[in-house]
């Protein structure tokens, strides 16, 4: 199968899933192209595909280089010392997971007097290895977030754990699903966490049946990466 079936494929899949989800809301595929060059991005981009994720920055200016309209979304580890080269442009920010990353996004948008949308990356499972808030402290790092005028926090994000047990995938998703609603509550006056993105090329038909509303696929689509990342 081509890059451009695949994503076809994928697209036409995600929305039959769309009417076995909790919430039946539509779900925005991102289509993750790390570890594949530019002619992979432009093919599903021909067949559909409309926003991209990387997550490495260097990879991600190199591609904007080529690329420069293409929507492209930040989901890998970020470094604080490398906001720099993206915050403006990149559409999204999906991995913010710490203080020290917060204060240098808000620098940057700040100096450039714009608004960064971010979301929260949460360590669902509470992975050691792993990036992402602890779900214990999601509510003081939101509001940390909170005081920030130039990061705007659009939703939650996760990668949930490698393994094979559709039940523990569903909980951990049903998880999210009950934060987001919960911090949604509990802050209704201050912001509406729209984006639920979780799910992966392995999971992403539980994650839109337990709520997710942006799934991040890569090797569905493009095949397999020859560095895991
Ligand atoms: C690589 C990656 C994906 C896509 O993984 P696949 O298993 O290839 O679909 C999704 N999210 C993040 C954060 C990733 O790093």
């Amino acid at each position: 199968m081509s890059i451009a079936d695949n994503t076809k494929r994928i697209l036409e899949e995600i929305q039959d899933l769309e009417h076995t989800s909790l919430t039946q809301e539509s779900v925005e595929l991102i289509a993750v192209s790390k570890f594949h060059p530019v002619e992979a991005i432009v093919e599903a981009y021909d067949a559909g595909a409309r926003i991209f994720g990387e997550n490495k920055v260097q990879e991600l200016q190199e591609k904007l280089g080529d690329l420069p309209d293409f929507n492209f979304h930040m989901i890998g580890n970020l470094q604080s010392n490398k906001v720099k080269y993206i915050y403006d442009k990149v559409r999204l920010i999906q991995s913010l997971d710490r203080p020290s990353l917060l204060k240098e996004i808000e620098k940057y948008g700040l100096a450039a007097q714009i608004k960064i949308p971010c979301l929260i990356e949460i360590n669902i499972a509470d992975e050691p290895q792993k990036g992402g808030v602890a779900v214990n402290s999601v509510q003081d790092f939101l509001e940390h977030c909170l005081d920030q005028s130039h990061v705007e926090i659009k939703g939650l994000m996760t990668v949930a754990p490698d393994i094979d047990d559709e039940a523990y995938l569903r909980r951990c998703f049903q998880k999210m699903f009950q934060l987001r609603e919960k911090l949604n509550t509990v802050y209704k006056h201050e912001l509406n966490l729209e984006i639920l993105s979780m799910g992966m090329s392995q999971d992403y038909k539980i994650a839109i049946e337990e709520g997710a509303n942006m799934v991040r696929i890569g090797s569905k689509i493009f095949g397999r990466r020859q560095y895991n990342g």
